[in-house]
């Protein structure tokens, strides 16, 4: 029997019934199950968006596991890859009755690291003494026990991992993991593993089927483990493998104080690089020759001190990024600078790593399906296809969300508003209509905000006119997993967000029933790498307007929306307060790529909320 035929039997048969009793036949999960059984029977490329609801995870986890090929799944972030190893795969191995042979390899930061546990563990972490004594060293088993720098100091890190010179190394939690992960058919990582791994050629196994889920942040994915940054926190590993060692406190002062001399010609070259925007590397090449120099006789100073192995090789590691800058071919390469936890750190990454995706990733597996809920914009793949190097052969095909957005949505683009770039007005009505909207829902609200200065406007407008028993939970004042996890437990509230709210926020059912957005997600025009790109495209003659800020509004916004509507039960209304949905000439093409909500009234869409029987 052919791969298809078996997939399909999977899915209409009553062993899925059996597994999951809630499960609903979806034929777009059915048709997604097919034509990946057709790209791991036959090799080759497909490019799959799938929208919310379809089910996308089973439609290739069957095919994959019927097929008996090893395969390597990618995804983007840590949610979907505990999702896939603790949930989805077990119940395909329920559907299909057997046990599946599958792994989890995570970053190496995720795994606390024996050696510097044993050196400085107990000073630094004392309340996790027992669970350090026991289990596989996943650090996120005790995420909230660890501030940033606690989890810094004990987890492994590939800038000062000894690996083979290690005495800790048979019994290394990540080489553990990684050598579990070798052999496991079925291998869950991440992208920035999966690009790096196949780089070192030790990371990732062979296998047939490439699986890379979340595809839409694999270009954010590889410019970031392609290129390079460097800033003065990288010194920290030096500085604590010192003050911790044993050698002699004169010893220590005169290391300390080289340190200190390296950490300030660090600071020396990220700062005059200048703060926040691009820089010109031919202006900085000498002192990163005299980084690169100082860093390598530091190294040799210090070379065969056990004691001192971590130092050495954090020092190595910044003497091989400073000596690759000095390398790069600056046409392909955008070097910038931004502030990232207060400090001021220097990147350099490839203005175009889809060509690089090709050469490299696509290229080491028979049979790669790229895949997310946001590929299209609109029904045209042109703009992920550059983004992420996808070859001309490649089948590109789109599975609608099955749910019924008109019956169960209403989308509101407010007449009478003020301009999208006049943020006073725009933060007054956000707060207004979340606060008409939480007022119906008893909370249940969330604006997203396109930056930083529109949240903080709307934030002082609530404060003068709070709605009485529904909290803000505002980016910024708490964490993003404080937030989820406060909502989640209690809905009665209005969060507050920026950029990590548009994608991967799961609130369903009764979770979030309105949603108010206040303008167009149009990438910042003078961030450096987006310049870098626009300026390519204008190179070649084209619009970076269409070619550029268009489509990655498209899809941003479809992201955006897409928090709105989780399941086939999910019932809200999103408010979008920019005027250019309106009246400007793309704004057609920007509606296309929404979900197909219906269109409606202030007035009618909180009637909707009202009449729907919403929470309250
Ligand atoms: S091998 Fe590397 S990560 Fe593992 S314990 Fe040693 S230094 Fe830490």
């Amino acid at each position: 029997m052919s791969l298809g035929r078996q997939v399909e039997e999977v899915f209409t048969g009553s062993r899925v019934l059996s597994a999951i009793p809630d499960y609903t036949i979806r034929q777009e999960q059915i048709d997604m199950a097919n034509s990946v059984s057709d790209l791991v029977e036959l090799g080759g490329i497909s490019v799959l968006e799938a929208g919310t609801g379809v089910g996308k995870s089973f439609a290739y986890l069957v095919p994959a596991v019927l097929s008996e090929q090893a395969c390597v799944i990618s995804t983007a972030t840590l949610t979907l890859q505990d999702q896939l190893i603790n949930r989805d795969i077990p119940t395909v191995g329920r559907i299909l009755g057997e046990k599946i042979d599958a792994a989890v390899l995570k970053g190496r930061s995720n795994y606390l690291c024996r050696r510097k546990w044993q050196q400085w563990g107990t000073m630094v972490a004392p309340e996790l003494l027992e669970w350090a004594a026991t289990g596989d060293g996943d650090i996120s088993q005790v995420e909230g026990k660890l501030d940033q720098d606690q989890r810094r100091r004990i987890s492994a890190d590939g800038l000062d991992c000894l690996a083979g010179r290690c005495s800790e190394m048979h019994h290394c939690h990540y080489y553990t993991a990684r050598n579990k992960a070798r052999k496991a058919r079925i291998l869950v990582v991440n992208h920035h593993l999966l690009l790096c791994g196949l780089e070192s050629g030790d990371l990732i196994p062979e296998a047939w089927f490439l699986v890379v889920d979340e595809a839409h942040n694999l270009d954010s994915a590889a410019s970031a483990s392609l290129g390079y940054s460097i800033s003065e926190p990288l010194l920290n590993n030096v500085f604590d493998s010192i003050i911790l060692s044993s050698i002699s406190v004169e010893r220590k002062t005169a290391l300390l104080d080289k340190t200190r001399s390296l950490s300030a010609l660090v600071a020396n070259l990220v700062g005059s690089a200048g703060n926040e925007g691009e820089v010109d590397l031919n202006s900085i090449l000498p002192q990163l020759a005299d980084i690169a120099d100082y860093a390598s006789s530091f190294r040799f100073e210090i070379s065969g001190e056990e004691d001192l192995s971590g130092a050495s090789q954090t020092l190595q590691n910044l003497e091989k990024s400073v000596l690759a800058l000095v390398q790069i071919d600056q046409r392909n390469w955008c070097c910038y600078t931004e502030v990232s936890r207060k400090h001021p750190v220097l990147h350099c990454v490839p203005v175009h790593p889809g060509a690089l995706l090709r050469e490299t990733l696509y290229s080491s597996f028979p049979a790669v399906l790229l895949t997310s809920a946001t590929l299209a914009a609109g029904t045209s793949f042109t703009y992920s296809d550059s983004r992420l190097g996808v070859p001309r052969e490649a089948e590109r095909l789109i599975f609608p969300s099955p749910f019924d957005y008109a019956r169960q949505s209403v989308l509101v683009l407010p007449e009478g508003i003020g301009a999208h770039n006049d943020h006073q007005s725009l933060a007054e009505t956000a707060w207004s209509i979340a606060r008409e909207a939480a007022g119906i829902l008893g909370g249940r609200t969330m604006i997203l905000f396109t930056s930083y200065r529109n949240m903080e406007l709307c934030c002082e407008t609530a404060e003068k006119f709070p709605l009485n028993g529904i909290p803000l939970l505002v980016q910024g004042k708490m964490n993003r997993s404080s937030i989820l996890e406060k909502f989640r437990e209690n809905p009665r509230g209005i969060i507050l967000g920026t950029a990590s709210f548009w994608e991967g926020v799961d609130l369903p059912g009764e979770l979030l029933q309105a949603l108010v957005i206040d303008r167009i997600p149009f990438p910042s025009p003078g961030h450096p790498l987006t310049k870098a790109r626009m300026a390519a495209l204008e190179d070649q003659g084209k619009s970076s307007f269409t070619g550029l800020m268009l489509p990655e509004a498209a899809t941003r916004l479809k992201q955006g929306t897409g928090r709105l509507i989780r399941s086939g039960t999910d019932i809200g209304a999103v408010f979008i307060l920019d005027t250019r949905l309106r009246t400007a000439g793309y704004a057609s093409m920007l509606l296309a790529a929404m979900p197909p909500f219906r269109r409606e009234t202030l007035q009618g869409a909180m009637r909707f909320l009202k009449e729907q029987g919403c929470s309250s």
